[in-house]
C-alpha cells in the first residue's frame, strides 16, 4: 500500500487517516498527557516525522539515546532540557537533541506545547536516569527547578 500524496490538515493539529495515538506504553516510562502522531514512515525514507503534543502542564519522558532528534515547535510553547541546559520554546523554534544528551520537553502551565520531531526509522531505545543520575542532573539549580513534579 502506498502513502497518499496528501493528507490535508484537519482542525486542532490532526491529519487526514493519521492515527492518535499514545505517547508510548504508559508503563514503560514516566510521563504526562502526551500524544503522538506518526505523519511519515514510509519504509524507504529511513526516518520518521511525528507530531507529538503535550496538554498544558504535561511533560514527555526524561530520556537519552544514541539516536538523534530534530525538533520543530509547531503549537504553543514551554521549555525544553536538553543536555544540561534548559530553553524557553516557541512556534517555529528549532531544537536539536545529541546523541546522548538527556532530554525533556515540558508544556507551560496554561498552554499546550506541539512539536514535530524527526528520528531515525531504526533507532535505540531510550534509557531512563538511574537515581545517581537524576541526582546529577538536580544538582544543577535550573535542572532541579525544571524537574520538579516529575
Ligand atoms: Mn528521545
Amino acid at each position: 500500500m502506498s502513502e497518499p500524496i496528501l493528507r490535508k490538515a484537519l482542525p486542532d493539529y490532526r491529519w487526514q487517516g493519521v492515527d492518535l495515538r499514545a505517547y508510548k506504553d504508559e508503563a514503560s516510562a514516566p510521563f504526562r498527557s502526551v500524544t503522538r502522531q506518526v505523519l511519515a514512515s514510509a519504509p524507504d525514507l529511513k526516518g520518521e516525522l511525528r507530531y507529538f503534543e503535550v496538554a498544558p502542564g504535561g511533560w514527555t519522558t526524561l530520556e537519552r539515546h544514541a539516536h538523534v532528534h530534530a525538533v520543530t515547535i509547531l503549537r504553543g510553547a514551554g521549555r525544553a532540557l536538553v543536555g544540561h541546559e534548559v530553553v524557553e520554546i516557541g512556534p517555529l523554534d528549532l531544537v536539536t537533541v545529541p546523541a546522548w544528551a538527556w532530554h525533556q520537553f515540558r508544556a507551560g502551565a496554561d498552554q499546550p506545547l506541539g512539536f514535530l520531531c524527526m528520528v531515525d526509522a531504526t533507532r535505540d531505545r531510550p534509557q531512563l536516569p538511574s537515581a545517581e543520575e537524576r541526582a546529577e542532573l538536580e544538582a544543577v539549580p535550573d535542572i532541579a527547578l525544571f524537574l520538579a513534579g516529575s
